[in-house]
């Protein structure tokens, strides 16, 4: 199964994508996770997305297009992914669709898209503290839900940080870009039968209900 995280940013995608992806055994899968890798790294890749997400613009379609095709071709992912971040647009969605059914035809296609209201995410957003170590990235709010020692991850003990694009003016562009975009992104999934909406107002009620509704799909 291949399911696609939908919302807005700072909805809990990742957080919601990761449970899932441990209690389903699939591979999480964050575009913004691949490319905060690259620029790390100073690839060409990293060197050629900087700014857009910087500023809290998309990456254009082609390069984010390249980047998930390229991932969707290892092993690991060959049964089924949590896809966090992707797609964004409808172009992606299209894309996807056609290469997954050139390639996994069998695997069945299911979106969440977690509803959250602006003024919430953003409140949520500039307290957002990720850990640092790549194969742990687990996520923190210094208001609702912070880590027992200030700075360090409970899980892996890593230090914790603040994402660059993380801050008030950058949260209201992606915001703007998100909605901008959500209602074909939505309305692409509801037309191939394949969406749930919910609103997580409580992270282990939200999980459970998108199970169930996984479960109701197989
Ligand atoms: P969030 O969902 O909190 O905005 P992500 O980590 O998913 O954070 O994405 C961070 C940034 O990476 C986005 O603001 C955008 O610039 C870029 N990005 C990630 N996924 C995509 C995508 N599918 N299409 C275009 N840009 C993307
Ligand atoms: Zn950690």
């Amino acid at each position: 199964m291949y399911i696609i995280m939908l919302g807005a940013p700072g909805t809990g995608k990742g957080t919601i994508g990761k449970i899932l992806s441990e209690d389903m055994k699939l591979t999480h899968i964050s575009t913004g996770d691949i490319f905060r890798e690259q620029i790390n790294k100073k690839t060409e890749l990293g060197k050629k997305i900087e700014n857009y997400i910087e500023n809290g613009l998309l990456v254009p379609d082609d390069v984010v297009i390249e980047t998930v095709e390229a991932r969707l071709l290892e092993d690991d992912v060959k049964n089924g992914a949590i896809l966090d971040g992707f797609p964004r647009t409808v172009a992606q969605a299209q894309a996807l669709k056609e290469f997954l059914s050139e390639n996994n035809p069998n695997q069945k296609r299911i979106a969440i898209e977690l509803n959250v209201p602006d003024d919430e995410i953003i409140k949520r957003i500039v307290n957002r503290v990720t850990c640092s170590n790549k194969e742990c990235g687990a996520i923190y709010n210094l208001d609702t839900r912070p880590p027992k020692v200030a700075g360090i991850c409970d899980i892996c003990g890593s230090e914790l940080r603040k994402r660059k694009d993380d801050n008030e003016e950058t949260v209201r562009k992606r915001l703007e870009v998100y909605h901008l975009n959500s209602k074909d992104l939505l309305e692409f999934y509801k037309n191939n039968n394949a969406l749930y909406s919910i609103c997580p107002k409580q992270l282990e009620e939200a999980v459970k209900s998108i199970k169930e509704y996984l479960n109701r799909r197989k």
